[in-house]
């Protein structure tokens, strides 16, 4: 029996892999997320789907640019593409674990699991106000 055989790209390869690795539970796992997409030029790491993945949870590309920046402790900037480019070499899984962990603290609504919701920067917290439920939450910014 012959079995059609194609090429996979490396995302799809990956989307592959990642698919098969066990989710841990939560709201987010309802949620698609787009997985990162990297590419490594030189010394640093291009996030090539980032305005996708910003367009998905619905934040404004500065917020998960600074969040990614903290946690990895990289500077990044944005191409003219609309890619994030870190300075350093990051692993794909490791960049799709900070967007996972991101989407789960300050985009779901942690009282109904909507991700309809909006992140306000006050002061020194942000209020992620849920457009479902009109629950209120206030998380530590960065
Ligand atoms: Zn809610």
């Amino acid at each position: 029996m012959a079995r059609r055989v194609r090429d996979y790209s490396y995302s799809e390869l990956l989307d592959r892999a990642l698919s098969k690795l066990p989710v841990r539970g939560g709201p987010a796992k309802a949620f698609k997320v787009p997985k990162a997409e990297v590419m490594f030029v030189g010394g640093r790491t291009i996030l090539l789907n980032f305005k996708q993945i910003v367009e998905a949870l619905n934040r404004e590309e500065r917020v998960l640019q600074q969040y990614l920046v903290k946690e990895l402790g990289a500077p990044a900037f944005l191409n003219e593409s609309g890619q994030l480019v870190f300075q350093g070499r990051f692993n794909v899984y490791v960049l799709n674990r900070l967007i996972e962990i991101f989407v789960n603290k300050y985009v779901i609504c942690p009282t109904c699991g909507s991700k309809d919701t909006k992140l306000l920067k006050k002061g020194k917290v942000f209020i992620l106000r849920c457009e479902a439920c009109g629950a209120e939450t206030s998380l530590e910014a960065f």
